[in-house]
């Protein structure tokens, strides 16, 4: 079958490489030019570290970690207040844990398609018209062609979705979060830690890049309008948000360039992933946000899955009814849980931080290994022995 992947990240590639071994003709139209990917930090495991493994990637991501040896929590003067070793995380995972930019890892997806998938870079959905037995496209720069099935792995805000399934205010639950995040050169002698420094509704995080001196500094705030303000406003807004704040959040302002990632934290939660001859997957459909630390694991998994049920069942519709029916139930325990460890990792008020501070300074311990994992929602792969 030839199959359109609109979206070249981790569920559009990862879809592209499955698809492409179970004999099918995927093409991929991504909006972004070749070689530029996403800057931020992931945590990695459970479903997605064993599609990697799958795919033959993990010693090429392990080469990549980011160098945190632990989290640590500090008070507005940069005193220690608790601190969860790297070493406990795992345990508290249960399984291969990794810490990698997000680009390491489209990346190594990228190169794994590499002279197998035809990827359209610059290139982007424009119209879609889906007919009894097939699907005609017309792309962004008037060209027009037909495919079998339409996938759309185009993020938390899919155009895909958008053109097919309708607007995206149906089926978003703003979590009432602000994000932003950018790298800044290290001069603050960080070493190899994560820092979570919080007030009252906001929280700021540095952490060391795979880039020797490179850090990236998150700013997550609760916010009644989570709508991203126009580029050229973003650095004063942020300014704003975090006007007073202690640490060294007025150095890493400061330090901040013209062009800040800035979203808010949506989950999308849709009553079915596909129509027709169209199904999505990652973002698209099951956004968790980046408190369930899941979200590039969930996207994988949909790309897998959607490749082997179409491997496995001739008619599509059940090939699109299997995948969700595997994947959903997993998404949404995943999704609760991140909507309520956002309350927890950013509380509101004086009290909850110190209920926080209380709960790091006792549970970040060895003894608290089953509470800490309860933390952390379930880590395991879903994939069990498929
Ligand atoms: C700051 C931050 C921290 C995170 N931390 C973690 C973590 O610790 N662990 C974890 O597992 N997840 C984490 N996530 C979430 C994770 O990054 C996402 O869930 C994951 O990237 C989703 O993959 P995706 O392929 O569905 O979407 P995306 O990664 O958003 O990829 C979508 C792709 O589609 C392209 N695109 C968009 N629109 C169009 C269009 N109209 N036409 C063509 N192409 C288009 C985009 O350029 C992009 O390449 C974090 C996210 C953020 C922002």
């Amino acid at each position: 079958m030839r199959v359109l992947i609109s979206g070249g990240g981790i569920a559009g590639l990862t879809a592209a490489y499955w698809l492409h071994h179970h004999g099918h003709e995927p093409v991929v139209v991504e909006r972004a030019p070749r070689g530029q990917f996403g800057g931020y930090g992931i945590d990695f495991f459970g479903t997605g570290h064993d599609i990697a493994a799958r795919m033959g990637l993990i010693d090429r991501l392990a080469a990549h970690q980011l160098p945190t040896e632990d989290i640590r929590y500090v008070d507005a003067r940069g005193r220690l207040r608790s601190r969860l070793e790297r070493r406990l995380l795992e345990k508290v995972i249960g399984g291969p844990y990794l810490a990698l930019m997000h680009a390491r890892l489209e990346e190594a997806l990228a190169d794994a398609v590499r002279g197998r998938v035809e990827i359209r870079h610059e290139q982007r959905i424009a119209a879609v018209g889906q007919r009894p037995d097939g699907i005609d496209v017309v792309f962004a720069d008037g060209a027009a062609d037909s495919f079998d099935l339409l996938v759309g792995a185009d993020g938390v805000h899919s155009a895909t979705r958008e053109l097919v399934f309708g607007p995206e205010s149906r089926f978003a639950r703003r979590l009432g979060y602000t994000m932003a995040c950018y790298p800044v050169p290290d001069s603050y002698g960080l070493g190899p830690r994560r820092i979570h420094y919080s007030e009252p509704g906001r929280q700021v995080v540095l952490y060391p890049t795979d880039t020797p001196g490179e850090l990236i500094a998150l700013f997550l705030h609760r916010t009644a309008d989570q709508t991203a303000p126009p580029r050229a406003e973003r650095r004063a807004a942020l300014r704003d948000a975090f006007d007073g704040m202690g640490w060294i959040t007025p150095e890493l302002l400061a330090a901040a360039p013209e062009d800040i990632f800035v979203d808010g934290l949506t989950q999308i939660r849709m009553p079915r992933w596909h129509r027709g001859r169209v199904a999505l997957i990652g973002d698209a459909c099951a956004a968790m946000t980046l408190t369930s630390a899941q979200g590039a694991s969930m996207a994988m998994a949909g790309g897998y899955l959607l490749a082997e049920a179409l491997h496995r069942h001739d008619a599509r519709t059940a090939a699109f009814r299997a995948c969700e029916a595997r994947l959903r139930p997993a998404v949404t325990l995943r999704q609760d849980h991140a909507r309520s460890f956002a309350r927890f990792l950013v509380p509101a008020t004086r009290a909850g931080l110190a209920v926080q501070g209380a709960v790091s300074r006792i549970g970040m311990r060895d003894a608290f290994a089953g509470l800490l994992r309860r933390g952390y929602g379930d880590t395991t792969s879903i994939l069990g022995g498929a």
